[in-house]
């Protein structure tokens, strides 16, 4: 499992051993980018470690490109305030890509000093603290895919060679690039593969705990990209960039440590104990309201069609890419955990992952029951399994005034809804077609995606 150095004192130790000149001072916004600010070494070890930087609190309600939406709590009127972010030391990385840099995660409060509801970590930290007072250590690993594409933004390969170790070799030298960067920042690499798109690539990240897989998750778009423009190349991703070929997705696995072991390891082969049905139970219970978390731009429910590998009904299964929740329950086994497939790789993990342990705990809290286990092709056969959501507007009404919103924050929730709100007349406008993604889309969420 990752572990990140843990104290001011290991930050400061590695950032003297690295020659690091400039601390980032990195904080997620709403749509999952990292902001903030590059701050010289010895300022950082001496004041703003504790005392933190400000910036424009409009980071929490910019659309993609950096667009304000009209927003209730953060506007003209409100004079777009200041949001203080304090370094959480214990995140601090070396970024070895740029040789000289390190990298600190930082909580936002507002202007009373409290934590900043709009903020994506505050919002995950309430969720995690959720499952620690119900005696529950959540233990979280994202698993991303991305295309790999030219400078003009067309995927670097014509043909699909599925975890091929023979194609693609000019394009290894980068994927080697981007894993030691990932290492060199803490971030447990498992390994990477071609997948199913032509240019489109996938690298696993190790197990962590909530926050920093969240926090790893960013960061790992960050370096992926940074690596593709140090190749000449570019890395998006963008959740469905091109309609006839495989979507990218952002898989999320969770499982719960309790008394310092995996909860869900207690069961039969293939029969998920009691605590996990629950927990899928919560999982299923809230997934058609997860869907704007997975999903919250115009594109990404686009990826959401039969036979892509992408789930399209409520239901959970044991080894079978055609379902939601996706089961590893063996006897005994400390790897036993839930993967839930729906969210685009676009989502903010902070607010994906803050969904999906709202729901499970929800789940276990209630003693939920995920139903019978779905087997075999789920897209030909779903019986009455229920469909998720296709497009934005069906997203947005399962959240809007759901049991997840209430549970995510009032304030934070009528916010992130606002935003995708301004996304449904923009892409009825400049792409009215529900299966098609087309340049106007492109533009929008290539780049920055
Ligand atoms: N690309 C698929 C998606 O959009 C997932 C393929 C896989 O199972 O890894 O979710
Ligand atoms: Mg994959």
């Amino acid at each position: 499992m990752t572990e990140i150095s843990g104290s001011l004192d290991e930050f400061r130790a590695a950032a003297e051993a690295n020659g690091i000149h400039t601390v980032e001072v990195a904080a997620p916004d709403t749509q999952g980018h990292l902001r903030g600010k590059r701050v010289p070494v010895g300022r950082f070890f001496d004041s703003v470690h504790d005392g933190g930087v400000n910036i424009a609190d409009a980071m929490f309600v910019f659309d993609m490109q950096n667009d304000l939406p009209d927003n209730e709590f953060v506007n003209m009127d409100t004079g777009y305030l200041d949001a203080h972010l304090v370094p959480d030391n214990s995140s601090g990385r070396m970024l070895t890509h740029r040789p000289g840099y390190g990298i600190v995660f930082a909580d936002a409060f507002d202007e009373n000093g409290n934590p900043h509801p709009l903020a994506p970590r505050s919002v995950l930290a309430a969720q995690i603290e959720r499952c620690r007072a119900a005696g529950l250590d959540p233990v979280v690993a994202t698993e991303l895919e991305f295309y790999l594409c030219t400078p003009d933004w067309n995927p670097v390969q014509d043909h699909i060679q599925y975890s091929s170790l023979t194609d693609g070799l000019e394009f290894e030298a980068c994927l080697a690039d981007m894993r030691s960067a990932l290492l060199g920042a803490g971030i447990e690499v498992e390994g990477s593969n071609a997948e199913y798109g032509p240019g489109q690539f996938e690298i696993n990240a190790g197990p962590a705990d909530a926050m920093t897989a969240a926090d790893n998750t960013v960061l790992f778009k960050s370096i992926v990209k940074q690596v593709a423009v140090q190749h000449g190349l570019r890395a998006t991703f963008m959740p469905k960039p091109w309609a006839e070929q495989s979507g990218s997705g952002m898989h999320v696995h969770t499982s719960l440590t309790a008394d310092g072991a995996n909860a869900f390891a207690a069961c039969s082969d293939g029969e998920p104990n009691d605590l996990m049905k629950n927990w899928m139970g919560g999982l299923l219970e809230h997934a058609e309201a997860m869907t704007l978390l997975g999903t919250p731009n115009s594109n990404g429910p686009k990826r959401i069609r039969p036979y892509t590998f992408a789930p399209t009904h409520i239901c959970w299964g044991l080894d079978n890419r055609t379902v939601l929740a996706r089961c590893i329950a063996e006897s005994g086994s400390k790897a036993n955990r839930v993967e839930f497939r729906s969210a685009g790789a676009d989502a903010n993990p902070y607010l994906i992952i803050a969904g999906i342990l709202a729901a499970g705990v929800d789940g276990i809290e209630r003693k939920l029951d995920p139903g019978a286990l779905s087997e075999g092709d789920v897209y030909g056969n779903p019986g009455d399994r229920t469909a998720l959501p296709t497009d934005l507007e069906g997203a947005i009404a399962a959240y809007k005034d759901s049991s997840l919103a209430t549970q995510l924050g009032d304030m934070f929730s009528r916010s992130y809804v606002s935003i995708s709100e301004a996304e449904v007349p923009l892409a009825a406008e400049n792409n009215p077609e529900a299966d098609d993604v087309n340049d106007w889309e492109r533009a929008r969420f290539l780049e920055h995606s």
